[in-house]
């Protein structure tokens, strides 16, 4: 089956009992043992799994091509859940433009754990490759990048991790994988945030980890989980199984807005820059072309004058959202760096864009006289 369909059928089926089409919730938190002691279902307790999220996860393998899925109540429980499957004394590298919630997690609460880790320009591979160490155990990477879309080389950040013995982690948030394929890349683990474009429409929070093998540390995150119970509602994972049915379409359509609205605001004399990675212009353009179906649905913008101009822009905006997240129906603005805090290195200007399912002509509009 191809992504779309598998997005539709995969980890579905008419509810045998009821003939229903779309799936019961079980909100059960305990299934029956058999006389004998057995369990008929293969279900025990909800920490340990549940209809709605075997479900959920059967589809999640499917997207990504892996053979396991573990879901999350967020994407940082799925990302927490990775690190602690690997062991104090271990040292893990990621990209010093990395989600700002994984950065945190590693830098103030792993290295009291004695996790160690080391922020590269993942776009730099020579870089990444001095940054090695015998203890090496994870490679992170994120593309593109968060909020200035850098695209890193999956394929080469993929080899020096095997050269190294370690694993690769791919954060696939962003590009999804209608666009990146990073199991088939020869990556270990692909992780999500489904509150983004698989839940789709900013109603649901969660995240997962996929992983190519079900063997090996996919096993190590999933007794973690059971231990630590971060899991996903029923309900949870049944809305997120309906936006899933609808993801490449949605995706296809916030990818076709996001380059109409770059490429009518690139050279925008307010601007000083427009981040995406569609436009020829960008740095990565090249490998993106190479290792993306399409650009993405996120861009940035940078204000000229800093802070102030780009935060009086979002002011005078009429239809777009001053909002964070992204991946939903709605088109979100947002002023990044005061979200992540004064150490970031995000520029004072720079509003992250994730565009949503209107009509585009409609957004830049909005955008264009929100510029002046
Ligand atoms: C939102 C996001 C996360 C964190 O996920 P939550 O669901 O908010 O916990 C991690 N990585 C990326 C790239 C994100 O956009």
């Amino acid at each position: 089956m191809r992504l779309e369909t598998r997005a539709i059928h995969a980890g579905r089926g008419i509810d045998p009992a009821t003939g229903a089409v779309s799936q019961p919730i079980h909100l059960t938190t305990t299934f029956e043992r058999a006389p004998d002691g057995s369990f008929p279902s293969g279900l025990i307790y909800a920490r340990e799994g549940n209809p709605n999220r075997n479900g959920l996860e059967e589809c999640l393998a499917g997207l990504e091509g892996g053979e396991a899925a573990i879901s999350f109540a967020s994407g940082m429980a799925a990302i927490h859940a990775v690190f602690q499957s690997l062991r104090p004394g271990d040292h893990v590298i990621a990209p010093n433009d990395i989600y700002y919630g994984t950065k945190a997690l590693l830098r103030d609460t792993f290295a009291g754990w004695g996790l160690r880790s080391t922020f590269v320009d993942m776009t730099d591979l020579a870089e990444l490759r001095s940054a090695v160490q015998p203890e090496t155990k994870l490679i992170w990477a994120e593309t593109p990048s968060n909020p200035t879309l850098k695209i890193t080389d999956l394929a080469g950040v993929i080899a020096i991790a095997r050269e190294a013995g370690a694993l690769t982690a791919i954060d696939n948030t962003w590009p999804t994988p209608l666009l990146t394929r990073p199991l088939e890349l020869g990556a270990d683990l692909v992780m999500h945030s489904t509150t983004k474009y698989f839940g789709g429409h900013c109603d649901i929070t969660g995240g997962a980890i996929v992983a190519r093998t079900k063997a090996g540390i996919a096993e190590r995150i999933r007794t973690h989980q059971g231990r630590s119970g971060a899991i996903p509602s029923p309900f949870d994972c049944w809305l997120l199984l309906r936006g899933l049915a609808t993801f490449p379409v949605r995706m296809r359509a916030h990818c076709e807005g996001a380059a109409t609205v770059a490429a009518a605001l690139n050279g925008h004399p307010q601007l000083t820059r427009v981040h995406y990675p569609g436009l020829a212009t960008h740095p990565g353009h090249a490998i993106a072309a190479r290792q993306m179906s399409l650009f993405g649905g996120m861009l940035a913008i940078e204000v000229a004058g800093g802070a102030e101009p780009a935060m009086q822009a979002a002011a005078r905006l009429k239809l777009i959202t001053r909002a964070t997240s992204l991946g939903g129906v709605h088109t979100l603005i947002e002023h990044r760096k005061s979200i992540e805090g004064p150490e970031s290195p995000t520029p004072d200007g720079l509003l992250r864009i994730s565009i949503g399912l209107e009509h585009p002509q409609d957004l830049m509009e909005d955008l264009l006289q929100a510029l002046g």
